[in-house]
């Protein structure tokens, strides 16, 4: 018998591990990437962090999804995951959702470890609490190559600087979109039947910070906060500010993004943008730590995020893998430590149900 052929849209972490799977399911796979490199926009531009949990104390379901994912993660990436860090998450004395008490008992009550500590350069009057926390990074460069490699070795056919369209969809038995925030470009059905999400255009600075913040991580919460994370192999820091980074959020069917912008995002780290909120992150930082007036801007990376509208209360980041109808499986990505659970999940559904009679969107 013949096997499926599938195409796979998308070669960020998520469409490049499902195309993987579903090559040693035993489908013939054609991965389409229309950048000129893997894991080249969200996979890249974003903050690095292998999710334990401890960043969700009001979203239970992401943090049972990234746990239950993150043994399955090891078994498959675990040579990029970067253990250089201490990481520190500190609760802050004003405005935070969430008081120091209410967050060791949700770390004692879902089983993360942690130990009161403090990184030198956290201003300690400004929070209630700092933890140190048991939690890693993700070395992307390290994550492309064992993509590559798995890609190869599973034979899948991998077709670079190619964007899919419907056209070039056609003569596949099935086709999975892991197209994250551009998942409607290729929906099969009319604009009417295309889930919302909300759309946010990302700005990510990379910085130089004093030699007292090497070998340390951390994050300021709950509420509209700040991080800041060494990159794997670096002396280099990524920033993260819950309202700074943020250019523009829109709500519907696809992402606006600014004109000035555009030619920034997902273009990898733009050394001098004419367009850039880090005075406004570093303005912020003062407040909860100290030193960041040296802070050196080495460029920044612009994205756009896509999450499920209207979770402001629980701030929840599923990964969710949809039917979208006969031949097309939609699978969209929340956080990175579930793409190896959620491929799975995308292959069970091709091998018990290939052609389903009828379905939903
Ligand atoms: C600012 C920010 C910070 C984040 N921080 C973290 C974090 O610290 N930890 C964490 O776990 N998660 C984090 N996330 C979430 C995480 O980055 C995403 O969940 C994940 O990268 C999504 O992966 P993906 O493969 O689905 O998408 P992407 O990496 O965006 O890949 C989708 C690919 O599809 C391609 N594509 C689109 N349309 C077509 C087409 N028609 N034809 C061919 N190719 C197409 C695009 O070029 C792209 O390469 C963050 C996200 C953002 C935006």
């Amino acid at each position: 018998m013949e096997a499926d052929r599938v195409a796979v849209v998308g070669g960020g972490i998520f469409g490049s591990t499902v195309a993987v799977e579903l090559s040693r399911m035993g489908c013939s796979v054609v991965l389409f990437e229309r950048a000129s490199t893997l894991l080249s926009s969200a996979s890249r531009a974003n903050q690095r962090r292998l999710h334990r949990g401890y960043h969700y104390p009001r979203g239970m379901d992401t943090v049972a999804a990234v746990m239950r994912a993150f043994g399955a993660f090891k078994a498959e990436y675990g040579a990029a995951i970067h253990h250089g860090s201490a990481h520190y998450v500190a609760i802050a004395r004003r405005n935070s959702l969430v008081s120091a008490e209410r967050y060791l008992a949700f770390c004692d009550g879902v089983g993360l470890p942690y130990r009161e500590e403090y990184p030198p350069f956290l201003r300690r009057s400004a929070v209630e609490l700092s933890v140190r926390i048991s939690e890693a990074h993700i070395d992307v460069d390290e994550l492309r190559r064992l993509c590559a490699a798995k890609l190869a070795a599973s034979g899948v056919e991998v077709r670079l600087g190619t964007r899919a369209d419907r056209r070039s969809l056609r003569g596949f038995d099935q086709v999975v979109l892991a197209t994250y925030s551009a998942i409607n470009d290729t929906h099969p059905g009319p604009v009417s039947a295309m889930p919302e999400y909300q759309f946010e255009v990302c700005e990510k600075p990379l910085v130089e910070l004093p030699p007292m913040y090497l070998g340390h991580s951390l994050v300021v919460m709950d509420g509209p906060f700040m991080c800041l994370d060494q990159v794997a192999g670096t002396r280099n820091f990524l920033l993260g500010n819950v309202d700074h980074a943020i250019h523009a959020t829109t709500v519907g069917p696809y992402p606006l993004v600014p004109g000035p912008l555009m030619r920034y995002v997902n273009s990898g780290l733009i050394r001098r943008p004419t367009v850039t909120r880090f005075p406004a992150f570093q303005r912020f930082a003062h407040e909860f730590v100290t030193g960041f007036g040296e802070a050196h801007h080495l460029g920044s990376y612009f994205t756009v995020r896509a999450v499920l509208p209207h979770v402001e209360i629980t701030d929840d980041r599923p990964t969710l893998v949809r039917r979208l109808d006969e031949r097309t499986v939609a699978l969209f990505g929340g956080k990175i430590a579930t793409c190896v659970a959620s491929a799975r999940q995308v292959a069970g559904l091709l091998r018990e149900d290939p052609v389903p009679a009828t379905r939903g969107r």
